[in-house]
Formats: C-alpha cells, sequence, structure tokens
C-alpha cells in the first residue's frame, strides 16, 4: 500500500492537503514524505540556510547531528563528525528523523477524550486548558485516596526524562515505572552484582568478543555496532550464540545456535575449562577477587561435555572457545549487552558472564571491560519538600522485594523461589506493579500520568494490560504521535519533537565520555511545547491549589518555589544549561558551536587497578566472584544452573528481536522507515514450515496462553527448529498510526507475563507457542 492509498485514514489524507496528488503520483513514501513538508509553505522563511548540531532521538543512543534547514525547514540531517562515539554515523532510523516534525500523523494539539475509552473522541484543548486540567486531577486523587501515589508516573528513557521526574517530584509519588524493567534490569545487576557497577565494553581494542543474542548489526548501539561492522581490528575473533542467524551472526567469526535458556550452561562450560585447565589470571584473582574458592568448588561438574548436553554446542567448540578467550585476555570481552530480559535465569546468567572476565583479568585494560568515565556536568539536584502522605511503592511487599511473581513451574533450587531482592528503587518492576494495580494491593493506584512509554505494545501480556486500565479513572499521556497508550489516556499532550525544542546536558558515560544536549533546529511546527514548558506549566497550576501542599513542611514549599519553579521553570532551557556547564569554562560555547562537550578523546585504562587506595562498590569492596549480599538474603551467591523449560510437542518457544530501521515501537509510522519494513514476519524453520504446511508469504495464527495474533509467514533455514521469532512493533490498535495499524503481529499480545525473580525484569523468551494456518 503507497503511503497516499485510498486507505490511508481521512486525517493522514487530510494533513497532506494540496500535496496529496502530486504525492500519489510519486506512489514512493520517500518521495510523499517530502510532499508532507510541503504542508508547512507557510512556515518558510525565505533564502535562509542553516546547520544546526544536536542530537538524534529516534533511539537511545543520542548520536550527534547536524540539521540542515532550509528556508525554515528541515532539509536533511548529517552526522555530527565532533561527536565521535558515533564514529561518524547516523543510522537509517537517525536519517528518518528528518520527517518527525512534518508527520502528518503527530499530535498537534492537547486532546480531553469526549468518547468513550479507546472509541478516539477527542475536543481539542489550549495547553493552559491541559495544564489546568492535570494539576486538578493530580489534587483530585490525591484528596480522594488520601495518599500520593495513588498516582503512578510512566516514563521512557529520554533527555526530559529528568524534567519529567521533576514533575513527578513536585507532586510526591514514588510510583514511578521506567524502561529498565523491559529491557536492562537484569544485566545492570548482575554486573554490579560481581564489580559494583555496570560496566562498558571496549570492543574497538579487543581481540577476542564472546557475544550472547546482542544483535549489535540490527538492535543497534553506537559505536559499538560501527566497531564490529567497520572498524573489525586485524585478528580480532567475535563468537556470537543466538538460536537465530541474525546480521550480528553473519558478521562474527563463529556463530553457535545455542539452545534457548541454556546459554548459562555454555558459559559455565567456558568457566570450568579455564579454572580447571589453569587458565586464569591467578596474580588479578588473588588481588582482587573475593570467592574464588567458592567458585572453583562449585565450577567442577559444569565440563563441556555436561554443559554440550544442556546447550548443544559440541563441547570441543566450548574448550576453543576457553582457550582462544583465555589466550586473548586482558583483551577479552564478554559483551554486557542490553534488552536483557530474556530468560528466568537472567540475573546468573549476567553474573556468571561478568565472573569469566573477573578471572581472566579483563578489567579496566585496553580491549577488556571497563568502568565508564564521566564528563564534568554539573548534577543540578534541586529540593523537592516531603509529603507526609505518600505511601510506600505498591510494587514492593517487604523490603527491597517483589513477592510471589515466579510462576510454580519455572521455580527451582537455582532460583530465588519467592522473592526479588533487587528490584530498581526509581525503575519498580512492570509486570508486578500492574499486579499490584489490578489487586489494589496494598492500596489503589488509580491515576496515571505516562511520559513517551507505550506500555500496551511493550509489556508481556497486552490483555492484561487493557484489564489493569479499567482500573485507571484517569491516565494523562504526553508524547508526540497518537500511541495506543495515548489511544486509550483521557487527556493528551503533545510534545514538540526533538528537532524543535532545547534538552539539557546530558553525560554520556562510557570508555570515551563525552556530553551532548538538543537545541531547536526549527521553531515548533504546530506550536508544540517541550516537556520542560509542561512540567512547569502543570506546577504553576498545582501551587494554586491549596490542598497539594498540606501535608509538606510550608518552608520546604518555600524553598521549593524558589529552588525549582523559579530557578529552574520560569527561567529559558538556556539558564538551565548554562548552570550544568557552569564550572567547565569554555564549555557552554563548545556546546552551543558542536553540539558536543568533552575534555579529551582517548580513554584512559587502569585506574582502578593501579590505586591501592581503590575499593569496588561491593560489600567486600572487591571483585566478588560469591556475592555476599546474595548470600545474605537467602540466594545463591553463586550463578548455579537449572534446566529451562521446554516447550510440548507440537510447540514452539517465542524469541523476540526487532529489525535496524526500527526503534522498539516507536518508529513504525514514520513514511521513510515504514517503506523499508510495511509488517513483520514469522521466522520458523524451513522443516518445521514444511511439517506444518506452511510457506512463506502464508499467513498463520501464532497462539500462546494469553493471545492469538496472525502473522506473515517466513520460512528459513536461519533459526532453530525449537523456537519462531517476529519483530516488535507491528499488529498496531492505534488507527492513528495509519501505516502500521492492524499490520502485522504484536509481540505484547502473546507475550506471557513472566518474570526475573532477582531483578524484577519482565522474562521475555518464556512464552511457548502454536502455529496454525489462518
Ligand atoms: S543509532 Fe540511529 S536512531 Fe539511534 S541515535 Fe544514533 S542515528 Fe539516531
Amino acid at each position: 500500500m503507497s503511503m497516499f492509498s485510498p486507505k490511508l485514514s481521512r486525517r493522514r489524507f487530510l494533513a497532506v492537503g494540496g500535496s496529496v496528488a502530486a504525492a500519489a503520483a510519486l506512489g514512493s513514501g520517500l518521495k510523499a514524505v517530502k510532499a508532507v513538508a510541503d504542508v508547512q509553505e507557510t512556515k518558510k522563511v525565505a533564502g535562509v540556510s542553516k546547520h544546526i548540531a544536536s542530537s538524534c532521538e529516534m533511539c537511545v543512543n543520542k548520536c550527534g547531528l547536524i540539521a540542515h534547514v532550509v528556508d525554515g525547514r528541515v532539509k536533511k540531517l548529517n552526522p555530527n563528525p565532533k561527536f565521535f562515539k558515533s564514529r561518524a554515523m547516523l543510522c537509517a532510523r537517525g536519517n528518518a528523523g528528518a520527517e518527525e516534525p512534518y508527520n502528518p500523523e503527530r499530535l498537534t494539539k492537547p486532546l480531553v477524550r469526549v468518547g468513550e475509552r479507546g472509541e478516539g473522541k477527542w475536543k481539542e484543548i489550549s495547553y493552559e486548558e491541559a495544564y489546568v486540567l492535570l494539576a486538578k486531577k493530580l489534587a483530585e486523587h490525591k484528596v480522594k485516596n488520601d495518599n500520593r501515589n495513588s498516582v503512578a508516573f510512566i516514563s521512557s528513557e529520554g533527555f526530559q526524562e529528568e524534567i519529567f521526574h521533576y514533575l513527578v517530584q513536585s507532586y510526591g509519588s514514588t510510583n514511578t515505572v521506567r524502561h529498565p524493567t523491559l529491557c536492562l534490569s537484569s544485566v545492570i545487576q548482575g554486573w554490579s552484582s560481581v564489580y559494583g557497577v555496570y560496566p562498558d565494553a571496549d570492543i574497538r581494542n579487543s581481540k577476542f568478543v564472546l557475544m550472547f543474542g546482542s544483535n549489535r548489526a540490527e538492535a543497534i548501539i553506537t559505536p559499538d555496532t560501527i566497531d564490529f561492522q567497520k572498524n573489525k581490528p586485524e585478528g580480532q575473533k567475535v563468537v556470537y550464540l543466538d538460536p537465530r542467524f541474525t546480521n550480528m551472526a553473519a558478521k562474527a567469526d563463529k556463530w553457535y545456535p545455542v539452545k534457548p535458556g541454556t546459554d548459562l550452561a555454555f558459559i559455565l562450560g567456558v568457566i570450568n575449562v579455564i579454572i580447571t585447565e589453569n587458565l586464569y589470571d591467578a596474580a588479578f584473582v588473588e588481588q582482587f577477587c573475593d570467592g574464588f574458592a567458592d567458585l572453583q568448588a562449585m565450577i567442577v561438574p559444569y565440563t563441556p561435555e555436561w554443559a554440550e548436553k544442556e546447550c548443544e554446542i559440541p563441547a570441543a567448540e566450548i574448550r576453543w572457545v576457553a582457550k582462544e578467550y583465555a589466550k586473548a585476555a586482558p583483551a577479552a570481552v564478554v559483551y554486557p549487552g542490553r534488552r536483557t530480559s530474556w530468560y528466568v535465569n537472567d540475573v546468573y546468567f549476567r553474573r556468571a558472564c561478568a565472573i569469566l572476565t573477573a578471572i581472566c583479568g579483563c578489567w579496566d585494560v585496553p580491549g577488556g571491560i571497563c568502568p565508564k568515565a564521566s564528563v564534568p556536568v554539573k548534577n543540578l539536584d534541586p529540593l523537592f519538600p516531603y509529603f507526609e502522605k505518600t505511601d510506600d511503592r505498591i510494587d514492593q511487599a517487604s523490603y527491597g522485594s517483589v513477592k510471589n511473581r515466579m510462576p510454580k513451574d519455572a521455580r527451582s533450587a537455582a532460583l530465588p523461589a519467592a522473592e526479588v531482592a533487587y528490584m530498581g528503587e526509581k525503575d519498580g518492576s512492570w509486570l508486578r506493579f500492574r499486579d499490584s494495580v489490578l489487586a489494589e494491593d496494598p492500596y489503589k493506584v488509580d491515576a496515571l500520568v505516562v511520559y513517551k512509554q507505550n506500555f500496551i505494545e511493550a509489556v508481556p501480556n497486552r490483555a492484561k494490560t487493557m484489564e489493569m486500565l479499567k482500573k485507571i479513572d484517569f491516565m494523562a499521556v504526553i508524547d508526540i504521535q497518537m500511541t495506543e497508550v495515548a489511544y486509550f489516556a483521557d487527556l493528551v499532550i503533545p510534545e514538540s519533537t526533538y528537532l524543535e525544542r532545547w534538552d539539557s546536558v546530558h553525560n554520556l558515560a562510557g570508555i570515551q565520555p563525552i556530553a551532548t544536549f538538543r537545541q531547536p533546529a526549527i521553531e515548533p511546527v504546530f506550536g508544540t511545547k517541550s516537556m520542560f514548558e509542561i512540567a512547569g506549566g502543570v506546577i504553576n497550576e498545582m501551587l494554586k491549589l491549596p490542598e497539594l501542599w498540606d501535608d509538606a513542611d510550608p518552608e520546604e514549599v518555600e524553598d521549593f518555589k524558589l529552588d525549582v519553579v523559579e530557578d529552574i521553570f520560569a527561567q529559558p532551557m538556556q539558564e538551565y544549561i548554562k548552570r550544568q556547564l557552569a564550572d567547565q569554562p569554555g564549555a557552554y560555547e563548545m556546546m552551543m558551536k558542536d553540539g558536543v562537550f568533552y575534555l579529551k578523546e582517548e580513554a584512559t585504562y587502569g585506574s582502578t587497578r593501579t590505586n591501592p587506595e581503590f575499593r569496588f562498590k561491593t560489600r567486600t569492596g572487591k571483585i566478588e566472584l560469591a556475592n555476599v549480599k546474595y548470600a545474605e538474603k537467602g540466594l545463591h551467591s553463586l550463578p548455579l544452573y537449572e534446566r529451562p523449560r521446554q516447550p510440548e510437542a507440537g510447540k514452539y518457544r517465542f524469541i523476540l528481536g526487532r529489525h535496524g530501521y526500527n526503534t522498539h515501537t516507536g518508529t513504525q509510522n514514520n513514511g521513510f522507515l515504514w517503506e523499508i519494513q510495511k509488517e513483520n514476519q514469522l521466522w520458523i524453520n524451513t522443516e518445521e514450515a514444511k511439517k506444518l504446511g506452511i510457506a512463506t508469504g502464508d499467513y498463520v495464527k501464532v497462539t500462546s496462553a494469553v493471545g492469538e495474533q496472525t502473522v506473515m509467514v517466513y520460512a528459513t533455514e536461519k533459526i532453530r527448529r525449537d523456537c519462531v521469532f517476529y519483530a516488535h512493533g507491528y499488529g498496531r490498535l492505534s488507527p492513528q498510526l495509519s501505516l502500521v495499524y492492524k499490520k502485522g503481529a504484536s509481540q505484547a499480545a502473546i507475550l506471557e507475563d513472566y518474570i526475573e525473580p532477582i531483578s524484577g525484569n519482565s522474562a521475555m523468551h518464556e512464552t511457548f507457542v502454536s502455529i496454525a494456518k489462518a
């Protein structure tokens, strides 16, 4: 379907106005987007051509960009060569960002629901009316429930998330749910439980990279992606494990189609060889590590021959990996990865990865695993009042724990039976949060304020999420597009796109730390506001409602008015940026001119190894191979292995991922990107497809215990026979994402709600499905 076919929604059709005829004749999304931009003819400033340094927001990487603006309109986005982290790269998504301000379906005016929820009937209101309404609703819920935590705040990662959290703190709820509970929680917990920090991997200087399922060639994380694709050093070996032959597998020197859920068995086999054959770095272990004797005793039964039976990778290959890894050490990496929401044993698996790097001494050296450094940007850290009427988080039943979230059939001796001890205090645990809201246990949450997190499409078990929404009296959503969450909201407040607004300075910590920010390339095309302006407007309205301040110390409220309202929100964002960079002479000027601020390009290694005063942020001050705090909480201090559940005959394990041209659920309705990928397809092994009598291009029903989706088949030898896959972001429910509305299949609709019981992360590779011809 062309972007301008008769099937287009009426709103999209009207939005492109007089350009439609010409665009339809072009018949291409790429050309059509240019036509869409022509809607803004009246905004033109004749004869002006500018280049503005800012940063991309089409995914979380924040690559530096230079916006080429002609006649007041974004003409093209180019990479910023001074942003060395992205290796002078702007990916397909980054390039496609030029459409964002002109997307005909973007949100342009605040909307109040007038029909039933999800009916799509709205009344336009002004921003001022939206601020009044949101402040009034916050006050109503606080008074009605006598608990500020009856309003929960849900957000996604981004520069203005910090500002959103200023709004949260001004109101005083501690019920916040952030994106790591669907992505990074397990890897952060796993690596931090060994090193005390979540480190970076020095891919560019590494001689050996061991990577599990992080499809770096598609799930793009610059600079790693570019370093794998273009800068692979002479002699570097990359070994990649994944049930699917991804683009990353194609780039690797060796690909092992690991049996899903058994990555931990593989790495235990590797550790076994390294310890039993004395290939570890004894001097490093002696000086920096704690718990080696426990590890040495524990690892004995986990031979490569044992591991082969679990993970279906030959013992000889496991031995080869161990020896090559040890030979390359300390310039050897086990890639820490992102989106580690896979299996119920994720934290133990990530701990094992960290342990392997530690015993080989691959810490804080070129080509190894390194602590993250940062540039000196001032943390403003303003003061907020303490509010009496704030209960504990709803997803914490006792100290740091989430109880009874582990499905009975997934429990084992190797995993904690009943509790999650290390849920991120600010991140929460989405599945636990949703269950608590549904159960109204231990209290009621009946209002949500959401900043750019499309949880209807991101959180497993969409049907249950829709049930949860029935418990919600009021939901406000701040976003740039009519996501599913916005579509089912009561109040929708449009935010300016990243090319139209100022964003504060952010420190991108890592081996090569750099700070970046955003400045507007163009004026807001539809007069929309930034989160900074929205939060300031809502807080001003909140201050007019005495019932919102009666449980705080009046002196603290006065301080807050000075510190937050006057010093931050009453000033333009440029003042905020100036204050962030005030301690570094020339930093503000550098930022405005180059779009970046850094002290040096070269990495510094070794400070944690040579400083005799240095202590790791662990209980013992050492690298904890056996974790002391885990032992105290009744968890296993070492990563013990439990055989994963297996699908019964006729079923397949559903595994997730995405395509390189889309980010989560945020970019599928972009005209440029839609042109590349119009719907997703079910990867199924060719032999299994034959057995089921299906072939590429057929449509099938994919059914799990919680939902069913229809999707096109892609029969391929690039996936194991015991699992199936389709990419994230399709099968959408919002008609105002018309390019992908009901196109392809949604992951959230079929995923079951399994949870990683240490971090509280969703475990998204634990769902089994059946396949039948549609
Ligand atoms: S990786 Fe691509 S989408 Fe992400 S910030 Fe960089 S250019 Fe933008």
